[in-house]
């Protein structure tokens, strides 16, 4: 039998309801917030995720897909190496939704210079190869927000309370979501502290395990996410990065906490929250849910530079991204069915003599835009209702011979079992009226 690659998933039923309903929830929430609906590529140049992620990154250096043509392999292959290909030969699968974003705002021109704030926001599938498990998957799919031209503080905690209050709506405990938020620093301040951090590390080189001394020369920030415990515990004496705050950077961070104070926003200070990307500046932010064990549900910040980094103008910027997976998981945790109910719809059951005239019914009911199934196997009536009972009918039509006769159909609610007689050519409306909610 044929397999769906490890660490994918099929998205069907009910979890497909929920992936559905993540999105139509986002364009309500961000809606009101400005953002419009934006789709980018799923492949991109592998260039725009090295500008844009960073070179030194885990998902850049070891988790992205990369993608040939056959007719590029066998260059490959009697090459032996990428030397030869150009730019635009060398592709991915994306990883995440920024760079591509990004990329598109400055190829389109979204915000020319002094012109108005751009907001954004996508859904879609992202790939990582990364080892499968409980909440981390090769395939997974992302909602996320671009604020592009943005630079004041109030945007930052905007940006914040709004996946607050997308959470929420999903459904979750407000108590059980976990806020932390911290500040990375800008341009001015980062590589001071970055460099401090190095000398940390390598000053403790002995206690420290070999990737956080590889991180140490390409990246030392990773090393506060280090999984090795005694690394943690080395690291928990290292510089921190609100204590390495440049006056403007310092300002930013006080004014973003103001603000979200002022709007009641429970949040945690954790200084040693760095994100996995390296193109996060000043506010970063992530959410977890207590007791749900999936890891951060969402998380984002602020990127001022990265739209010089995919070769625009100087224009700062901020998003996030949440991950549908873990957050069905969280909510599932929780008792919540996030995809909902399945749809109920009217049945149409009839008895074999008169199948012909249910063509018509059926029409007529899709046409007033009514959920309507039938019959195509020619089962007998009681295997109908059996069938309609099944697809969790409220109402189901049925025609026999007498009904055919007298031009009427008979309606019976499939709860209560009662039944009326409806002049066929009204069934529809009559039908519609039944079902809406009154
Ligand atoms: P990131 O782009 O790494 O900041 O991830 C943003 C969100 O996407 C995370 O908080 C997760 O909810 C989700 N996510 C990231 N990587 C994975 C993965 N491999 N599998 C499932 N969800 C993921």
């Amino acid at each position: 039998m044929a397999q769906r690659v490890q660490g994918t998933e099929d998205l069907y039923g009910n979890y497909m309801r929920a992936w559905q309903h993540m999105q139509d929830v986002a364009r309500e929430v961000f809606g009101a917030y400005g953002f419009d609906l934006i789709e980018t590529p799923a492949i991109e140049q592998v260039a725009t995720f090295v500008h844009g992620i960073g070179e030194s990154t885990d998902v850049v250096r070891k988790e992205m897909f990369r993608v040939y043509s056959g007719a590029l392999i066998d260059t490959l292959l009697s090459k032996g190496s990428e030397e030869g290909l150009k730019a635009k030969q060398r592709l991915a699968l994306r990883p995440e939704g920024t760079a591509g974003v990004v990329r598109a705002a400055v190829q389109n021109n979204f915000v020319p210079q002094g012109g108005a704030p751009v907001k954004l926001w996508y859904a879609g599938p992202m790939f990582r190869g990364e080892r499968p498990q409980k909440g981390r998957l090769r395939q997974f799919h992302q909602v996320g927000v671009e604020w592009l031209g943005a630079p004041d503080a109030a945007a930052d905690a905007e940006c914040i309370i709004m996946l607050m209050r997308y959470f929420e709506r999903l459904g979750f405990a407000p108590d059980s979501l976990k806020l932390a938020i911290n500040s990375m620093g800008d341009v001015a301040c980062r590589p001071a502290y970055r460099n401090k951090v190095r000398t940390f590390i390598l000053d403790h080189a002995d206690q420290m395990c070999s990737d956080c001394l590889e991180r140490a020369e390409i990246n030392p920030l990773r090393a506060f996410d280090c999984k090795n415990d005694h690394c943690r515990e080395v690291m928990s004496d290292a510089p921190l990065a609100p204590d390495n705050l440049c006056d403007d950077c310092a300002e930013h961070y006080a004014q973003v906490k103001r603000y979200l104070d002022e709007a009641g926003i429970d949040y945690v200070e954790d200084p040693t929250l760095v994100r996995g990307l390296d193109y996060y500046t000043r506010t970063v932010f992530e959410v977890e849910v207590e007791g749900a064990g999936v890891g951060a549900i969402g998380g984002g910040g602020r990127y001022d530079g990265l739209m010089e980094l995919e070769g625009g103008k100087p224009t700062p910027g901020l998003g996030f991204a949440v991950g549908f997976e873990r957050i069905a998981l969280a909510l599932e945790a929780q008792g919540v069915n996030m995809g909902g109910d399945a749809p109920s719809c009217v049945y149409v059951a009839c008895t074999p003599d008169v199948r012909t005239h249910v063509f018509s019914a059926v029409l007529a009911l899709r046409e007033a835009g009514i959920r309507t199934e039938a019959d195509y196997q020619g089962r007998s009536l009681k295997s109908q209702f059996k069938q309609a009972n099944k697809l969790g009918a409220r109402l189901c039509v049925v025609l026999g011979p007498d009904e055919v006769a007298e031009g009427v159909a008979t309606l019976r609610d499939m709860s209560t079992h009662d039944q009326v007689q409806v002049p066929l050519g009204e069934l529809a409306p009559y039908v519609a009226a039944r079902l809406s909610p009154c």
